[in-house]
């Protein structure tokens, strides 16, 4: 079979297939008896657990109590039970290791005795901790091995659930995984104590406005996940793609989105029918999904929940990569989650709304109602301001991988520039109260915190600038930077560590002043021009894509750090580790681990796309334009023999045979270049693939996209963008 027939195999198959129906059934249980029938949630508690025992639980999970470790036999029978009842045999202590992923590794219920019973077993112990036979996770240099154990420590603020699968299902316990000596080896831990830090310090400023009921303040988290979903055909026909997640070759497609006509457009009946079935095994485990849409490529989607608390919308936000995968696959379909995967087609991202809300339910970041509100508003505004500003670099460095250089490195939403878009109106607020008197910009009347109230603040999608990075968006910020692919949980522990700074910064002045009788209105009104002139340069709400906004950013002293290579070494900066160690955030040692993995990761990522690139290009690509060069060269000589000696056509001959040694040159370069990598650090090692190996891959590629227009359609043996974004 030629590999022009795999490719039209695939075209005819896709052709005859139907939506796949008949996975759900929202007649026999309607959507409200659905939503977290899987997940041993608050209610389940209640129900199952001694009065005690679930009262002591809450206090654990709604005030961050520490454990009453005397009951967690009680908690671990109860949902064993239930556990059980719903068909699970096994459970599982499920956990975010440093690969990005979700990790996970079954037991058994059920022990035989030595008198040949059997008996179901799940005790406290195997509830609170877990010993996964885990050496092999990346550790960033952590755990030697003598101590190359690490152990998984339930989280109960996350409620365990059910995973099915064909043939049974598992109970699924979300926990935190660290080594002996006490560091953290994933990406949940230093969340949870972020939000620690950032809780602290919030309730400080609050009680400082005389708020004297809320007892806890949480980050929430609305995470909105970009994807694509292809054929399965064509997937399995791109080497590329199943080793690398991204096309590492591909002519642009004469229709890609020029036309506008996809964004919002109408789903097409078999992608609805997996974002349905998809949508409703997320409910089911409790993910509370809430939006489908169209994006703005042909083939790319967008899936959003309701926000949760930033712990719980992280797990949530794993397992919604893992359910569209894996009910993709159902439907014949791949569901491409890298941030580019398609070169000059629209990337994706993973918009990162963030907020803070107390345990009384106050949105932080929404413009209150009264003069005593917008001044307690302003003032956290201001403090997010300053961190943004403050740690610009840190918090590109949070978003930063392979993939998503293609993102923020290149021409492409949002830029590796990190600034803050506040609308008209509220970078206005802080202007004039930058000057000292502020002034409503529409009654002309000044704003005394504390005593005058806002301009009405739009809330209006239509009003928001979407180019920029990090958007006020009416009553929470919208961290744009972070891609398709990644954990939150990086990028919010880092939020909240930052703005835990800016808060505690601002709190110690308050305090000093207050000290010092005055009242914390004025104040607030006295520190505010201070810290507007610190942070004003990170604001901006024009056009983040522009050539002059890089200018002038460069001017204002603002990092455009592009790729990956270039922030990371910022993670083992002085400021950096002070930062951290003062919030109990990381110690040093973890982020000299963290640097060193996120680095080994981009090297790794770096060379097995150039060693596939080079796979394709010799294996694939070049046989291909050789059988086609013949062709052309056997037709231009039988003309040439029969008497007629076209110039034209010798020229394109003569063209071809040159673009397809260009190619050839250009695939020994790239394993020239695989070949030169050497033993020197982990950053020497990525900043080779960057500088070296990155620029050889994408000339290789560029001659092979050239290739791809002039070479004859039959022989070509990749599947086209064409066909990958538009059939299915
Ligand atoms: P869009 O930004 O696309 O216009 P929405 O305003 O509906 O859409 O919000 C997108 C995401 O922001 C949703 O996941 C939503 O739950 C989340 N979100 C809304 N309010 C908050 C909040 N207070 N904290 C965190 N996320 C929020
Ligand atoms: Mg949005």
């Amino acid at each position: 079979m030629t590999m022009k027939s795999v490719r039209q195999t695939a075209i005819a198959t896709i052709g005859k297939v139907q939506a796949r129906g008949g996975a759900v059934n929202y007649l026999d249980k309607d959507v409200r008896d659905v939503y977290s029938e899987h997940v041993f949630n608050e209610s389940v508690q209640r129900q199952r657990l001694p009065k005690a025992v679930f009262r002591q639980l809450q206090k654990t999970i709604k005030a961050g109590a520490e454990l009453d470790n005397t009951i967690a036999d009680a908690v671990a029978l109860a949902m064993r039970d239930w556990a059980i009842e719903h068909g699970a045999t096994h459970f599982t202590h499920w956990f975010q290791p440093m690969t990005g992923n979700t990790a996970e590794k079954h037991d058994s219920f059920v022990t035989p005795t030595p008198d040949g019973e059997i008996l179901a077993q799940f005790s406290g112990k195997d509830l609170v901790r877990g010993e996964p036979d885990a050496s092999s996770f990346p550790s960033g240099g952590l755990r030697a091995t003598f101590e190359a154990r690490g152990y998984t420590a339930w989280d109960p603020s996350s409620p365990a659930f059910l995973l099915e699968n064909p043939n049974g299902a598992t109970l699924v316990v979300p926990t935190m995984f660290i080594s002996w000596t006490g560091d953290a080896l994933d990406k949940k831990t230093p969340l949870l104590r972020s939000m620690e830090a950032i809780n602290e310090q919030t309730l400080r400023l609050l009680r400082l406005f005389g708020n004297t009921t809320s007892n806890r303040v949480y980050t929430t988290v609305g995470a909105e996940q970009e994807y694509f979903l292809i054929d399965k055909h064509f997937y399995l026909a791109r080497p590329d793609l199943i080793n690398t997640g991204r096309t590492l070759f591909g002519a642009k497609p004469p229709k890609g989105q020029e036309l506008d006509d996809n964004y919002f457009g109408a789903i097409p009946e078999r992608v609805l029918s997996c974002m349905a079935e998809a949508e409703y095994e997320l409910l089911r485990l409790g993910v509370p999904i809430k939006t489908r849409h169209n994006e703005v490529a042909p083939g790319q989607y967008e899936i959003a929940p309701t926000f949760e608390t930033a712990n719980l919308a992280t797990d949530h936000q794993m397992l919604t990569m893992e359910i569209l995968r894996k009910i993709a696959n159902r439907h014949g379909l791949v569901c491409l989650m890298h941030e580019k995967p398609f070169a000059g087609i629209n990337g994706s991202g993973k918009h990162n709304n963030w907020s803070l809300v107390t345990d009384d339910g106050e949105n932080l970041l929404e413009p209150g109602e009264t003069p005593h509100s917008n001044a307690q508003f302003l003032t956290i505004c201001a403090a997010v301001c300053r961190a943004v500003h403050k740690y610009a670099g840190l918090l590109r460095l949070s978003a930063a991988s392979a993939g998503n250089d293609h993102r923020l490195g290149a021409n492409e939403a949002p830029p590796a520039i990190i600034s803050v878009f506040l609308g008209e109106q509220l970078s206005d607020v802080f202007q004039q109260l930058a000057k000292g008197k502020a002034r409503t910009s529409k009654k002309a009347k000044a704003i005394e915190l504390g005593i005058s109230m806002l301009p009405k603040l739009p809330r209006d999608a239509g009003d928001r600038n979407r180019t920029s990075p990090f958007a006020f968006t009416g009553n929470k910020f919208e961290f744009r930077a972070v891609g398709s692919n990644q954990s939150v949980a990086g990028p919010n522990t880092v939020l909240n560590t930052i703005v835990a700074e800016s808060l505690d910064y601002i709190c110690t002045k308050l305090e000093a002043a207050i000290r010092g009788k005055t009242d914390v209105n004025a104040a607030i009104q006295k520190l505010m021009p201070e810290l507007v002139k610190e942070f004003a340069p990170v604001l901006f709400d024009g056009d983040n894509y522009s050539d002059e906004w890089h200018g002038e950013a460069a001017k204002r002293g603002l990092p455009n750090l592009r790729g990956t290579v270039d922030c990371v070494p910022l993670l083992t900066s002085k400021e950096i580790v002070a930062l951290f160690k003062k919030y109990k955030v990381f110690s040093r040692r973890e982020l000299v681990s963290r640097q060193e993995i996120i680095l080994e990761n981009y090297a790794t990522t770096i060379g097995i796309e150039a060693e596939s690139a080079s796979i394709i290009a010799n294996t694939m690509i070049l046989p291909a334009c050789l059988r086609y060069q013949a062709d052309v060269a056997a037709a231009v000589n039988q003309a040439v023999q029969a008497g007629v000696k076209d110039a034209v056509q010798l020229k394109m001959l003569k063209e071809l045979v040159e673009t397809i040694s260009a190619f050839k040159v250009a695939a020994e370069a790239l394993d020239d270049a695989i070949a030169h990598e050497s033993n020197g650090t982990a950053l020497a090692h990525a900043k080779f693939m960057y500088k070296t190996v990155v620029p050889v891959m994408e000339n290789l590629r560029t001659i092979g996209d050239k290739l791809q227009t002039i070479v004859s359609d039959n022989y070509w043996p990749l599947p086209s963008y064409n066909e990958m974004l538009f059939i299915r």
